[in-house]
């Protein structure tokens, strides 16, 4: 997928790409390759498939919730993904990226100044251990089964607030296995929209949570818990 059928693509899911948004596709682009081969941030290189599985993918998620003016994190936000080509598409977003390895949250840094993007923090550390302020909206892509992230997210998220989170063809099984994480810990299914990535034929779900109620303090317990007696 060049910059062409990027442009178009977007288009077909209701996305206008303007060209300063372009360029900065192609500063991410390249700033992503030359830090990947100090350290590995990504296994997808090669420019058509991180066109395609990492920018049209991850701004597909736009659709998800209302952006604007939110303060989003990042669950686990690796090479920036989905936080950063969602920052591109809305400048207006607070954006956090959280994760456990410091190395990832570094390049978020780093690629925030190269791009000169405003108002993009960083956090290294375990979600399930977070105690600042809540955030309006919790993105997470390809992180852990439903029942576990929705408890590693729990208290990232404000009361009323949405998770925004990627999954793949399996997600009507996950939803089903984790029937006691969405009731134990207050959530509510908003939204599940399909994309299908045009070059690839890979399919991912955008679901859309939100937090309807308060959650026992018990949770999030510890991650070897979670992981060990899922709920
Ligand atoms: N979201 C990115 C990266 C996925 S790889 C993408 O879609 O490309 C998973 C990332 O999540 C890794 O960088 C890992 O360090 C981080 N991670 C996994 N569990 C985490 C947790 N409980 N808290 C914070 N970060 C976590």
């Amino acid at each position: 997928m060049n910059e062409k059928t990027f442009t178009i693509e977007a288009k077909r899911l209701g996305i206008v790409l303007g060209d300063s948004q372009l360029q900065l596709f192609t500063k991410y682009y390249q700033f992503l390759v030359q830090e990947n081969e100090k350290y590995n941030l990504t296994s997808i290189t090669d420019e058509s498939e991180v066109y395609e599985k990492h920018f049209l993918d991850c701004i597909a998620l736009i659709h998800a919730t209302d952006f604007s003016h939110k303060r989003v994190v990042d669950l686990g936000s690796g090479a920036g993904f989905p936080l950063i080509p969602l920052k591109i598409l809305d400048p207006t977003i607070d954006a956090t990226a959280l994760d456990a390895t410091a190395k990832k949250t570094f390049f978020v840094d780093q690629l925030a100044q190269e791009l000169d993007l405003k108002d993009v923090h960083t956090i290294t550390g375990r979600a399930e251990d977070y105690k600042g302020e809540p955030f309006d909206v919790v993105l997470a892509r390809g992180i852990a089964p439903l029942n576990v992230l929705l408890e590693l997210a729990c208290n990232l998220v404000k009361p009323k607030g949405f998770l925004a989170i990627m999954k793949g063809t399996n997600y009507r099984q996950e939803i089903t296995d984790a029937a006691s994480a969405i009731n134990t810990l207050g959530y509510k299914i908003t939204k599940v929209q399909e994309v299908k990535l045009p070059e690839s034929g890979l399919v991912h779900f955008n679901m859309t949570f939100q937090k309807i109620h308060p959650h026992n303090s018990k949770y999030p317990r510890s991650y070897a818990k979670i992981k060990s007696k899922p709920l």
